[in-house]
């Protein structure tokens, strides 16, 4: 098996990846809050967990993958006593003259994200799972926190008091002294809180809540960071290998995944936290009051594929901040209509054969070195545009590696419609008369007719690109991925 370097955040250092099961390696990813549309940071965080996921499954090792949604309507901040987020998108919904409930809102936005993921080609994690679904595991959580010490209740909430925790800013680096919590003024403290980092396992004392479940400590519900421990242990086990999320992530939330659940197993809780950098938008952080907070439909009205999204978040390794602008998604959606169109001529040329074994090739070689040096994906594609240039490589080698590297990719390739598969037999043979004759018509500089021809073509979903080997027939793009 390769050897597959990533940088753990927890160690600062770049680590050879060693997991506890090679049989089975366990993914967690923190997922979506299911009451508005992912934003093109959001995917970028998802993106970088399915090329993840790809690579290893790449260099062999058979990977089980989880998710959470947070469907529990959660407060907008772990300090902020005010509206919660579902409730958001059900007031939302309203101003829009609709009816809805909370259950609605989280449904309907669990599924926008699926639809989202799909059109990015960011495959399924094998658990996709609502936190709404795990609330008696969580209050199981608890107790064991509770009877372990390491909880303690008071009139609003039952929290976790990081003071019995020591390690309890090894992720963040931070002085625990440094943690405030509450930036806005108008928050609400909970005076009989221990320390200022202490963070809710369970909120009490919120009669308006949407979602409230009976507990031994009262109705309320789960403290959002509660839910992904439960989770990810219920699903993966107590140690899990790798767990992903965007660089924000450090400071409190999986800083408190780690101390609830280490406090009850008295086990590591992760081997390796892999974190994405942040997308920025014009080079300044996306906001609502900026205008530049972009969805995947935003992306679409616009013109472009979900898939150039993609394209655009290979270019760039995770662990840099990459730069969203129009002009760089044009940029990326012609280079990957470029791709295709490569493909596609290898493709025409290799005429239906079957992919050879590319496994010792060098280039495919090279193209995993770049993956193991901590999923150095920019790395990668160079090495996509290296064998689609390489004249010393065989049709059938390119066409072979590039499939090949596509299962890292995800760009879609095998989708790419053949001459074969999309015309019929007697379509192809008209195609390839038309061809002959475009062919006459140029040699004897019948300009006109060579034009009348190529416009004959066009309307059939052809269209002609003119190779060194001759002049190819491509289904036209509009019916491409
Ligand atoms: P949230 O729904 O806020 O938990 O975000 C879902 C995922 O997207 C998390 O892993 C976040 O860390 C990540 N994320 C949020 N904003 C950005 C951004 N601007 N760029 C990249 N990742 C982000
Ligand atoms: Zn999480």
């Amino acid at each position: 098996m390769a050897v597959l370097r990533f940088y753990n955040t927890l160690t600062r250092k770049l680590e050879k990846f060693v997991p506890l099961n090679p049989e089975k390696v366990t993914l967690y990813t923190c997922g979506p809050t299911v009451y508005d549309y992912a934003h093109i940071g959001n995917l970028r965080a998802y993106t970088f967990a399915d090329t993840l996921k790809r690579t290893l499954r790449y260099v062999g090792y058979p990977v089980y993958h989880v998710m959470n949604t947070t469907d529990v309507g959660q407060l907008e901040s772990d300090a902020d006593l005010g509206e919660d987020k579902i409730m958001i998108g059900v007031r939302r919904a309203a101003e829009r003259g609709e009816q809805v409930t909370a259950w609605d809102i989280a449904r309907l936005y669990t599924e926008k994200f699926i639809a989202d993921r799909t059109a990015m080609n960011i495959l399924p994690p094998d658990k996709l799972t609502p936190a709404t679904e795990h609330v008696p595991q969580m209050i199981e959580l608890i107790k064991t926190l509770e009877a372990k010490g390491f909880a303690y209740k008071t009139s609003q909430a039952v929290y976790f008091d990081v003071s019995k925790f020591p390690t309890y800013t090894e992720l963040s680096r931070q002085k625990l002294e440094q943690l405030r919590e509450g930036v806005r003024e108008e928050v609400v403290v909970d005076s009989e809180k221990r320390n200022p980092a202490d963070f809710r396992l369970w909120q009490l004392d919120q009669p308006n809540h949407a979602m409230l479940w009976d507990s031994p400590w009262g109705k309320g519900f789960p403290g959002w960071h509660l839910e992904c421990s439960a989770m990810a242990m219920t699903y993966l086990g107590e140690t899990i290998d790798i767990h992903t999320g965007g660089v924000d992530h450090i400071p409190v939330h999986h800083t408190n995944e780690i101390a609830q659940s280490e406090a009850a197993t008295g086990k590591k809780f992760v081997s390796y936290w892999l974190h994405n950098e942040f997308i920025r938008v014009d080079n300044v952080k996306m906001s609502k009051s900026k205008n530049n907070f972009y969805s995947l439909n935003d992306v679409v009205q616009r013109g472009y594929s979900p898939m150039d999204l993609r394209y655009l978040y290979l270019e760039a390794q995770y662990r840099f901040p990459q730069n969203f602008t129009w002009q760089a998604l044009t940029g990326a959606s012609s280079a990957r209509k470029n791709l295709l169109e490569q493909f596609a001529i290898v493709q025409y040329f290799v005429a239906e054969k079957e992919p050879m074994d590319v496994a010792e090739h060098p280039l495919r070689k090279k193209f995993a070195s770049f993956l193991a040096d901590d999923l150095n994906i920019p790395g990668a594609l160079s090495i996509v545009w290296e064998v689609v240039k390489e004249a010393s490589l065989t049709g059938i080698e390119k066409y072979s590696l590039l499939l090949d590297f596509d299962k890292v990719l995800g760009l879609k390739l095998a989708e790419v419609p053949t001459f074969g598969s999309f015309f019929s037999l007697e379509e192809q043979q008209g195609i390839r008369q038309l061809l002959i004759d475009r062919e006459n018509a140029k040699k004897n500089k019948d300009w006109a007719v060579a034009d009348e021809l190529r416009d004959r073509l066009t309307q059939q979903s052809v269209r002609i690109v003119d190779t060194p080997e001759g002049p190819v027939p491509l289904v036209e793009e509009k019916t491409m991925v």
